[in-house]
């Protein structure tokens, strides 16, 4: 067996077909992911028990004649901010390096509820802060398309698994693109749905008013499969929203003729001319599918990376808070007093991203300086949504780049956190929106990096977006690389 071009689809034909069982592919899913993690860092730590659990309940399943579930036997990588009952969770942080947490997040109740194999944990940037995956305690992730460049982030564990084979779908995190870019920057799907589409209940709270679950794959119908699995209301987060769950992977028809799209002109102007050719030879296939493409305005667009790190900040700074050595964490040893055994705990267990995040999200929060910081980006974040909102009115789908970039070398931009900040700057604003938004592969560049198209599409939309992401793949399998 292939292990790493494994779809979904065709793990349930060879189960049913018993050519293989759940216990010898999760097996050798485990082999393959050991022998190859080195080469990319991409797993923190795999959790053998568990999966070998997990599939013999599939194999019992089967066995029984009863319906083995949608995720049947599928190996699953998970970013290690998503808790896991009894396997250790890090969020890629010094102060959490041994914390093994006494719950499942519902979406990893609902993975395994559907038959999934569950492999081990993803490598990320500390607490999902960073553009890059290099602000993670445990090391940097390597790109596998080219490993002396980053994955992208912040889940850039999560993408590279599915990129390198090891896994067949993941889970990452979005607060602000960390789904999106690193999908572009490995040449996968990567999703990031609705806001409150999938519970966040164990997820580790970053900026909890941005933060999302959403699943990584190798195509389209593979994303929409899993994404369906873990989204619903759940009543232990009162975000999650009642809105029915449809099954995304059967409406995925190719028939997007008369689709109406729109490209936002104030996106266009920050591209690398590669990434924009691909881009705009992207919008030319649409095109010919029968979409109606016209140019949007998103006027509010220069103020979202602004706007985004006093929200995201001010929020962090907060949910950070309950990191103090005394509960979850590493405690420092060094201490004589309480107020020394906090102070010497958060210095020792934060990394320098987390850090400055916390200090910049107390300052835009402390009294005087609320009104004229944080108050403000809430209302430019409703200008934000807005845009989106007017958009809508006149299209069916907005079509967009994701990073203004391909991925760049290690190291390249860790001494510039404004650089890697403005990384961010088309994905940011569907996120401060609560839009649902993809990133679709749309090509490679003249080196062979992978450029990712972004699909975005009103609130639980989530089934327009992947039948236009559908289609654009199918297009794209018929095309060859575009040439330097
Ligand atoms: N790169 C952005 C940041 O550093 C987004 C991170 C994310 O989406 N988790 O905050």
């Amino acid at each position: 067996m292939d292990i790493a071009s494994l779809t979904i689809d065709r793990i349930r034909q060879g189960l049913l077909a018993r050519e293989f069982s759940a216990r010898e592919l999760a097996a050798e899913a485990l082999r393959f992911a050991e022998a190859e993690n080195p080469k990319t860092n991409a797993y923190l730590h795999l959790c053998p028990e568990r999966a070998m659990a997990a599939a013999q309940r599939v194999d019992a399943a089967i066995a029984r004649g009863d319906d083995p579930g949608p995720l049947a036997g599928v190996p699953i990588a998970v970013k290690d901010v998503i808790v896991t009952k009894g396997v250790k969770t890090t969020c890629g942080s010094r102060i959490l390096e041994n914390f093994v947490p006494p719950y499942d997040a519902t979406a990893i109740v609902r993975i395994e509820e559907a038959g999934g194999v569950i492999l081990g944990k993803t490598n990320c940037d500390e607490f999902a802060m960073g553009s890059s995956n290099e602000n993670s305690a445990f090391g940097p992730v390597r790109n596998p398309v080219a490993p002396d460049r980053v994955p992208g982030g912040s889940s850039g564990g999560s993408a590279a698994v599915v990129a390198q084979g090891t896994a067949v779908v993941s889970l990452g995190s979005d607060t602000g693109g960390s789904i999106r870019q690193p999908a572009s920057f490995c040449g996968i799907v990567g999703v990031t749905p609705t806001y409150g589409r999938v519970s966040r209940y164990g997820l580790t709270a970053f900026a909890s008013s941005l933060d999302h679950i959403g699943p990584f794959a190798r195509n389209v119908k593979d994303a929409a499969t899993l994404l369906s699995v873990i989204s619903g209301r759940d009543p232990h987060d009162s975000t999650s929203a009642e809105a029915p769950v449809p099954n995304y992977s059967s409406g995925l028809t190719g028939d997007v003729k008369g689709l109406k799209l729109g490209l936002p002109v104030e996106y266009l102007k920050h591209l690398t001319s590669e990434s924009g050719d691909l881009i705009a030879r992207g919008v030319e296939q649409l095109k010919a599918l029968g979409c109606d493409v016209r140019e949007i305005s998103l006027p509010a667009t220069e103020y979202a990376i602004a706007c985004y790190y006093i929200i995201a900040t001010a929020e962090a700074s907060s949910n950070l808070a309950r990191y103090d050595g005394v509960r979850y964490s590493t405690r420092s040893q060094s201490s004589d007093t309480l107020s020394d055994m906090y102070r010497n705990s958060r210095g020792e267990g934060f990394g320098p991203e987390c850090k400055r995040r916390i200090m910049l999200g107390t300052y835009v929060l402390s009294a005087g300086y609320y009104d004229a910081y944080y108050l403000k980006a809430q209302k430019v974040r409703t200008l934000i949504a807005r845009d989106f909102a007017n958009a809508f009115e006149q299209v069916d789908a907005i079509v967009a780049p994701v990073s203004p970039f391909p991925a760049f070398k290690l190291g390249e931009k860790v001494d510039d956190p404004l650089a890697m900040y403005l990384s961010d700057i088309f994905t940011i604003t569907g996120s401060l929106a609560g839009i649902p938004c993809m990133s679709v592969p749309c090509g490679t560049t003249g080196d062979g990096l992978p450029v990712g198209m972004q699909i975005l599409t009103k609130h639980f939309d989530e089934s327009g977006m992947f039948r236009l992401a559908d289609a654009f793949e199918r297009a794209q399998s018929q095309t060859t690389q575009i040439q330097p």
